[in-house]
């Protein structure tokens, strides 16, 4: 007992991790351990000493980084909730080697040799199924990451990736620099008219905060938006639009020099592969498998947008000009967040603090969990005295109806000062086959929910119950995996197809059948009513041809630059993009609009969104298409609800994610369904459009 007690608490895979006994300065050691002990299992496989066959050569390394990826996630994850200095120092510091250990897998030549002998092999003709695909997607990851270079084409990748990194940090640091550079001071009240009461005290605060009289607004995300969104002057509207728009532009940060390089990196790396560009490089192992596919789907959902999208830009200048006169001047980018505030305003009067009141969290999660019940049959109890990390902490078990145990989870909702913000689900620990029966799996939600305030209990805004739903399907791709091979559990699938599982669960939160499961009224315990609903319902399609065409213009930016784009051609990539955002834009942008020089998805990591920001969109339409198996065949429906687990939940990257769709739709994915949601659909469009090829 002792013994266990002194035993180092990151080193052995526990089910029950004792949070309780972790302390930082177990990382350092632990970590140096588990990397020892994987670079000799791996140098052990790499030396074949017997004949290769699956076991010794895949199925080993597939288990290889097991006790490393679970120290590491439970350090990861503690550092997200729990964090204090000494925590996140050893954190920072294991990352380094434990990074360059991962990238050096497939650099590693002997165990490639191992692997390519193993696949020559008679044995590995006879693979099927799981075994065949993990084989294949091996390979060609292997291939994607250098394997198959000499010595020399080994070094240049490296040079080019050690290049990319350090451009790419540096874009991010001159977004977050330039954004904070600037600050607007407002020193009359009477200019802060139209904002609501919270922007104005926040805003009031954060001059204080700096020392400084009246009311100061920066260009992080709320003060903007809440600027753009409701202020009444168009001078200041103005000003903070211009200075958005060309942040890291100035000398001293200016990252459109870093553009044009990353992308030449990113092409010569490309080459260096074998591949035509970097597109393509990065979609070979998603969904969409080309760049040549993404751009079709990107192009069809543009077309069927482009009409509505025409018409709201009309609907909102007709609104301004019954309200300023047919004199109104031309719509300007600054003018057009407030008018459409404006407009919906006048047109909804819909206020989403109205349905607070109906969404309890306790709630919401019991009607949550009632709703899996039905659909497949699980059982989740909650289970008190397992060790957590902090006591704001659940612990939840879930049964099959079956009896059988598939795994745990934590819940973790509100927000502290040692949490970073945002929602996520994170895998702990990754089941699979064992003497008797599947190991259970288990996993985390968290996320930064209204917390209990006043006497009240936790009261939900709408977009946070979506929020639970979210990430509890995440969390159901996790712990209903019956997936063998650990590398294909899960939500260990293609970055185009994991939003699935987890956007789907969305869908539950705008049906009264299932509102009514758990939307009640905490006091009176009445359902929301019947005319709340139908705003909201109706508040979610007003302008969505313009959200929409907003994502489409990202996505294209994106593909074309890293598809299309040449120097010689297309001059300047901040004006080529220009005027592709152009196109999907509501009002004429100003000739120094250089909104690529901080779009951070693209350029502030080596790959990040690159090449991957229709995933959005993808996602949407997959989630839209799959549910509509359940609107048609009952939003309870066990029948529906055990296909899709059968075909999607239970069976992570196990095979061709385009084929589990199919299998679960008995077709490919169609837009239409999409396009519903958001009041764009036609009548008589094309059957089909994500046909692959
Ligand atoms: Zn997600």
């Amino acid at each position: 007992m002792s013994n266990d007690r002194d035993a180092n608490p990151l080193l052995g895979v526990q089910f029950h991790i004792p949070f309780d006994r972790i302390r930082a300065e177990d990382v350092e050691p632990a970590v140096t351990e588990l990397l020892r002990q994987s670079r000799s299992d791996l140098a052990e496989i790499a030396r074949q000493p017997g004949p290769p066959g699956y076991e010794n050569t895949l199925g080993a390394l597939d288990l290889v980084t097991e006790p490393l990826d679970y120290a590491m996630a439970v350090t990861r994850h503690l550092e997200s909730v729990a964090t204090y200095r000494e925590l996140r120092a050893a954190f920072n510091a294991v990352q380094p080697p434990v990074s360059a250990f991962y990238t050096g897998i497939p650099l590693n030549s002997e165990l490639w040799q191992a692997i390519k002998t193993y696949a020559a092999s008679p044995a590995s003709a006879e693979l099927t199924g799981e075994h065949r695909r993990y084989l294949t997607k091996t390979m060609d990851s292997f291939r994607r990451h250098g394997a198959e270079l000499d010595p020399a084409g080994k070094r240049q990748l490296e040079a080019l990736d050690v290049e990319l990194t350090q451009l790419t940090t540096k874009f991010a640091e001159n977004v977050l620099d330039s954004t904070n550079a600037f600050e607007l001071i407002l020193a009359d009240e009477p200019d802060l008219a139209g904002l609501p009461p919270t922007a104005v005290e926040s805003a009031r605060e954060s001059a204080e905060r700096k020392g400084k009289v009246g009311w100061r607004f920066t260009l992080q995300g709320p003060d903007y938006f809440s600027v753009m969104t409701y202020l009444d002057n168009v001078a200041i509207r103005r000003q903070m639009y211009e200075a958005y728009c060309v942040r890291a532009t100035e000398s001293e940060r200016d990252n459109r020099p870093l553009i044009a390089r990353i992308l030449e990196l990113r092409q010569q790396k490309a080459t260096l592969l074998g591949f035509a560009n970097f597109a393509d490089l990065v979609l070979e192992d998603r969904m969409a498998h080309n760049s040549a596919r993404a751009m079709a789907f990107l192009e069809d959902l543009k077309s069927r947008t482009e009409t509505r999208f025409q018409d709201e830009n009309r609907e909102l200048i007709e609104f301004r000009r019954s309200i300023e006169g047919a004199a109104a001047p031309e719509l300007q980018p600054w003018d057009v967040a407030y008018y459409a505030e404006k407009q919906r305003a006048a047109l909804y009067d819909f206020d989403e603090e109205a349905l607070r009141p109906y969404f309890q969290l306790e709630n919401v999660a019991a009607g949550l969990f009632e709703l899996v019940r039905r659909l497949y049959g699980l059982r989740v109890t909650e289970e008190s005295g397992v060790p957590v990390w902090d006591a704001q902490v659940r612990y939840y078990n879930v049964h099959d109806e079956s009896g059988e145990f598939l795994g745990g989870f934590y819940a973790d909702w509100y927000p502290r000062e040692n949490k970073r913000g945002g929602a996520w689900m994170e895998a702990l620990i990754t089941g699979g086959p064992s003497d008797p029966g599947f190991r259970p799996h288990l996993g985390v939600i968290c996320g930064n929910l209204t917390p209990p305030a006043g006497g009240k209990p936790s009261l939900l805004i709408h977009r946070e119950v979506e929020t639970i739903f979210h990430e509890f399907g995440h969390l159901l791709h996790h712990l209903l995996s019956r997936v063998e091979t650990r590398s294909l559990a899960g939500t260990a699938v293609a970055w185009d197809f994991v939003e699935l599982p987890s956007q789907i669960m969305e869908n539950w939160c705008w049906e009264r059948a299932s509102l009514d499961l758990f939307a009640r009224h905490y006091q009176t315990g009445e359902p929301i009513p019947d005319s709340l609903f139908r705003k909201m319902k109706r508040a979610r399609k007003f302008r969505a041809a313009n959200s929409q065409m907003r994502q489409l213009g990202f996505g294209f930016v994106d593909l074309l630059l890293h598809i299309r784009y040449s120097p010689e051609r297309d001059g300047d990539p901040v004006a080529y993009t220009r005027r592709i955002i152009q196109k999907f834009s509501p009002a004429p942008l100003p000739p120094d609009h250089a909104m690529i020089a901080a779009f951070t998805h693209l350029f502030a990591s080596p790959v990040g969104y690159g090449a991957g920001y229709y995933s959005y969109k993808w996602a949407e339409v997959l989630d839209a298409d799959a549910f509509t198996r359940f609107r048609d065949g009952g939003i309870f429906s066990r029948e529906v609800g055990s296909d899709f687990r059968t075909h999607i939940l239970s069976r992570g990257d196990s095979e061709d994610p385009a084929e589990l769709y199919r299998r679960f739709m008995g077709r490919d994915p169609d837009p239409r369904a999409l396009l519903e949601r958001f009041g764009l659909a036609e009548v008589g469009e094309r059957q089909t459009v994500m046909e692959s090829e």
